[in-house]
């Protein structure tokens, strides 16, 4: 049954999902609840089987209209969205901060980086141009000239994780209208509600009909979504043991694999220690440290380790952890209490083979005091798996060789920040770290967005940012024109 959003609608009532640019009820519902205070923040209409079905079967019929959709709409339409965005900031950052717990500071960023993620997308698809390539560089192709344009694959099936639940699905929509494909988002079931707001603001622009679809179904119908063969592209960001069963559930679609990492920030001795503890308090800890690049190791060179660590903790000391919804919190509640009663064992474990607890290492609800922990035993979770809570390890090297041997010491590679003034280590850093970034003087959760994003190693397959998700998203077709 389809409904019309009601200004009457009471924050109760269920959200209508999105069904080939249409809202859309089904016939079940779920809620979302705040981990901090357990108040229900809104419910969701949840798509039958059927209504799946008419959502895929839409952009199937779509993507040739899709494919040819001038380069203005695409442009008009994403420069719509992100004008909307702003318009409703307050009101989507209110929406994210509940359904995730996230401090309102951060969700308030959130919604900025996703109004200029559809913005670098409106700028990217006026100059998403073909080439032409002159053959005649050898004899036998004299005459003949190489038109070479990017089409896209197909529509694409977008699952997107909780942490930032509206600018992580920004960076699936926004590329693929730019490219003209058809798109299904699938948002993590936590946090449906802000991507369910995108799709009504997606639903103002002109786009044709079935070019998108906001699908908030259960985990265990996404499986179903994953193996359509109408959806040649999987456009996955989460966790790694998720994204690699989808790999092997489809080996042959082009799949993105946006993972996890336990990303290191190298502290060396020429660097400007003041800055560092302050960036690395901040980073280990925001959003509760549910960030696939929040700063979990810090790999520190002994002449400056007592005076770093020491500024460090004061640092973590300062940190004002709370209720999300307080404008001053920095550090909220984990998006669930079973996540951090995860966090919680880890540590405990850690500190039961050794490991040192200089500040924080409680739990006290959802809520993980933001935690520096040092002597922590190489194969302890908190050290080789992704924490995914406010807590970072200390690890003291003794050289520039040693700090970069233990960044790379890891199954993952998402990025990595190096502090240091000189040109020359960075230089170094660059070439040696395996990892998809390299920040220089600054923590490895730095991420603009229009820069190219994603991992090595186990932290993925595949980029994104704006014109690397464009390349992403589309193949290069060559066309040769002969007797020139
Ligand atoms: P998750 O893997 O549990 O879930 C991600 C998405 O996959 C959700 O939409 C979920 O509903 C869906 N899903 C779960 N089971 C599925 C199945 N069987 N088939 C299809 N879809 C399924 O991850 P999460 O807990 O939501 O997010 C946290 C993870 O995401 C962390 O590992 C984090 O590092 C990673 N992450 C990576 C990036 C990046 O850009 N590299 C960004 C943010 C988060």
């Amino acid at each position: 049954m389809d409904v019309s959003p009601s200004p009457e609608r009471r924050s109760s009532d269920p959200r209508p999902f999105w069904l080939a640019g249409r809202p859309a009820m089904g016939d079940a519902e779920g809620t979302v609840t705040n981990s901090h205070d357990r108040r229900v923040v809104g419910a969701y209409s949840i798509p039958t089987a059927e209504q799946v079905e008419q959502a895929v079967a839409a952009a199937d019929a779509v993507r040739g209209q899709a494919a040819a959709l001038p380069l203005h709409v695409r442009a008009e339409a994403l420069a719509h969205v992100a004008r909307r965005l702003a318009e409703r900031a307050e009101e989507l950052a209110q929406l994210i901060s509940g359904e995730n717990g996230k401090p309102v500071f951060w969700a308030r960023g959130e919604v900025g980086r996703a109004v200029s993620t559809f913005r670098f997308a409106a700028e990217e698809t006026r100059r998403f141009s073909g080439e032409v390539q002159r053959l005649d560089t050898e004899a036998a192709a004299q005459g003949r000239l190489a038109y070479v344009s990017r089409v896209p694959y197909g529509p694409v099936l977008a699952i997107t994780p909780f942490n930032f639940p509206l600018n992580l699905v920004a960076h699936k929509v926004a590329p693929a209208i730019a490219v003209g494909a058809p798109i299904i988002v699938k948002p993590a079931p936590k946090t449906p509600l802000s991507a369910l707001v995108l799709g009504e603001i997606l639903a103002e622009t002109d786009l044709p009909e079935g070019m998108f679809s906001v699908l908030p179904v259960p985990n265990e119908r996404a499986g179903a979504l994953v193996e359509d063969p109408r959806l040649p592209v999987v456009s996955f960001t989460g966790s790694g043991p998720v994204g690699y069963a989808i790999l092997d559930q489809v080996p042959r679609k082009h799949v993105t694999l946006e993972l996890g990492g336990n990303a290191a920030a190298v502290v060396l001795a020429d660097a400007d220690l003041d800055w560092a503890a302050g960036r690395i308090a901040l980073f280990s800890n925001y959003q509760a440290g549910q960030s696939c690049i929040a700063v979990q190791r810090v790999i520190v060179e002994d002449a400056v380790g007592e005076e770093f660590t020491e500024e460090l903790v004061k640092a973590v000391g300062a940190l004002v952890t709370g209720d999300p919804a307080d404008e001053k919190t920095q550090v909220g509640p984990l998006v669930s209490e079973e996540a951090a009663v995860r966090v919680e064992s880890w540590i405990k474990e850690a500190v039961a083979a050794g490991a040192r607890v200089l500040i924080g290492g409680t739990r006290d609800g959802a809520t993980i005091a933001p935690t520096v922990l040092a002597d922590v035993p190489a194969d302890a979770k908190v050290s080789c798996e992704e924490i995914f809570g406010p807590v970072m390890i200390l690890h003291r090297v003794g050289s520039v060789d040693e700090a970069f041997a233990a960044v790379n010491d890891s199954r993952y590679g998402l990025q990595a920040g190096v502090f240091t003034r000189s040109v020359d280590i960075a230089f170094r850093a660059n070439r040696e770290l395996e990892v998809g970034g390299v920040i220089i003087g600054d923590v490895p959760s730095y991420r603009a967005d229009q820069m190219p994003y994603g991992g090595v190693k186990e932290s993925g397959v595949g980029r994104e940012g704006l014109r690397s998700a464009m390349a992403d998203l589309t193949y290069e077709k060559v066309m040769v024109l002969t007797g020139l």
